[in-house]
């Protein structure tokens, strides 16, 4: 079903309990590489060796495309430049080129709405803000699979960060996805996910959970702060998740906000409004 893209995962230092970040090679004699991840060396020549085997074949490497300026997705771009032994442009959206200024050479953008030929297959960007300020998906116009980056995950869970997330991006961004009627989306965690329609619904309903959830314990228990909050919304979490949690309640939080349905209680507590 997936004609024209292969994956590779290689070990990351991503996100527990997700190990791996996935790499996608696109296209055929002209390949588009996306998101080379690893900083560890091991890992970045494993990800070599899966595109030498295509080279050897007499492809060549066309573009690396990112689709968030996320550590655990760029760290092994000038890896792979140097390996590939010859220029090869990488290419995101300006504000993913903009974060990663002085850390990753980002050479061309690539805008919202906008499709490019990959080795015969064409991806049409679509700017999905929400995880990631400059966050792109990647749909094949033909098949309709979806390339989703960190906008779902086959394992683990998607951090909205409050320094760069946004809840309100992220279920519209979602939503939009949705709208796309993709038949699959791959993640950059974890296995390719069927049926995105009830995938992409139940994301956002459990998105309004967490917010109904949270709303109820202010309301039942007063006002708290957000590593407070984190037992009474996830019970009980590994206590290596309960930083994240109490960021991604942050998040959730601001939304709530600016839906008045919570308000500052004093300077680190919240209560509901
Ligand atoms: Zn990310």
């Amino acid at each position: 079903m997936l004609d024209g893209v292969q994956i590779i995962p290689t070990r990351t230092p991503t996100l527990p309990p997700a190990t791996h970040t996935n790499t996608w090679i696109v296209g055929e004699d002209r390949l588009t590489v996306i998101d080379p991840p690893s900083p560890w060396p091991q890992e970045q020549r494993a990800l070599f060796e899966a595109i030498e085997d295509r080279l050897l074949l007499g492809e060549t490497v066309e573009r690396i495309v990112l689709t968030h300026h996320h550590h655990d997705h760029v760290s092994g771009v000038d890896a792979l430049k140097r390996a590939l032994g010859e220029p090869v442009p990488v290419l995101a959206h300006p504000l993913t080129a903009e974060l990663l200024h002085g850390i990753v050479e980002v050479d061309g953008h690539l805008n919202e709405d906008q499709s490019f030929d990959a080795g015969g297959r064409t991806l049409r960007a679509l700017h999905t803000p929400g995880h990631a300020p400059g966050h792109l998906v990647f749909l094949d116009l033909e098949q309709r699979w979806m390339i989703a980056g960190d906008m779902v995950a086959g394992v683990g869970t998607i951090l909205l960060h409050p320094d760069e997330g946004d809840l309100a991006d992220y279920l519209a961004s979602l939503q939009r996805m949705q709208a796309e009627r993709p038949v699959a989306l791959l993640p950059s965690h974890g296995p390719v996910l069927h049926d995105p329609s009830s995938l992409l619904s139940m994301y956002v309903a459990h998105r309004h959970m967490r917010s109904a959830q949270t709303r109820e314990a202010l309301i039942t228990h007063g006002a708290m702060t957000p590593a407070e909050l984190v037992s009474y919304v996830y019970g009980d979490l590994d206590p290596r998740a309960v930083p994240f949690a109490a960021l991604q309640l942050r998040t959730h939080l601001r939304w709530m906000q600016d839906h008045g349905l919570t308000r500052p209680a004093d300077e680190t507590r919240w209560e509901a409004a």
